[in-house]
């Protein structure tokens, strides 16, 4: 079921100044989400702020540790957990990497007022939907097909065949989730993505 534009139950206090949010947004990768998350936070006038996840998963080239992820050993991961750091964290589906949000990325942004995106895998997402201190504003982003898909996943390079292999198999188990998120966008054009997302985003400021 495709739903659009729920509106949320407003918190008391002044009613002209939105209340920033978390908001999550998942899909297969190669579906185009990191492309509308980037123009989206460029486009999008309203104070949008990506949290930077921890991975175990070694960086690809170009990718900076601090801004595309904290990237952080077996060892560490685990001990961040274990300390409490986050908020959630998951062995993603057939990829063989932990990957976890870290609590301050999301208590720091929202301290500032921002609405503070988490790109997290369906499962991560559950576990976030089930904690009722959250109530986010939920994305699934489908591949506009997925032939086109595959093609995304491929012309990357930046992973090999086995890998591509596990991503798609990974895909099709996570488009079973996509009616847990209040909002579904299929992903044929990224400009009419980016404008469907911050559309629905300034709802709940209304
Ligand atoms: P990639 O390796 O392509 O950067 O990410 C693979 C998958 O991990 C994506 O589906 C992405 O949404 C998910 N992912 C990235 N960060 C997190 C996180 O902090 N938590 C969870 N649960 N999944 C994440």
């Amino acid at each position: 079921s495709i739903e659009s534009g729920k509106r949320q139950q407003r918190p008391p206090g002044n009613p002209t100044d939105p209340v920033a949010r978390l908001v999550v947004i998942s899909g297969p990768s190669g579906a185009g989400k990191s492309t509308v998350l980037r123009r989206l936070l460029r486009e999008c006038d309203l104070p949008l702020a990506m949290s930077v996840s921890a991975t175990t998963r070694p960086p690809r080239p170009g990718e900076v540790n601090g801004v595309d992820y904290h990237f952080l050993d077996r060892d560490e991961f685990r001990r961040r957990i274990d300390a409490g750091d986050f908020l959630e964290w998951k062995e993603v589906f057939g990829l063989g990497h932990y990957y976890g949000t870290l609590r301050s990325e999301v208590t720091t942004g929202l301290k500032h007022g921002r609405w503070v995106i988490l790109e997290i895998d369906v499962q991560g997402a559950l576990a976030v939907f089930q904690d009722s201190r959250w109530d986010p504003v939920s994305f699934f982003i489908h591949p506009g097909d997925m032939n086109e898909l595959e093609r995304r996943l491929r012309s990357r390079g930046t992973e090999d065949e086995t890998k591509i292999v596990a991503r798609l198999k990974t895909a099709a188990r996570e488009m079973k989730f996509s009616d847990h998120y209040r909002h579904e966008i299929i992903n044929e054009s990224v400009d009419h993505s980016v404008q469907e997302i911050c559309e629905i985003l300034k709802e709940y400021c209304s």
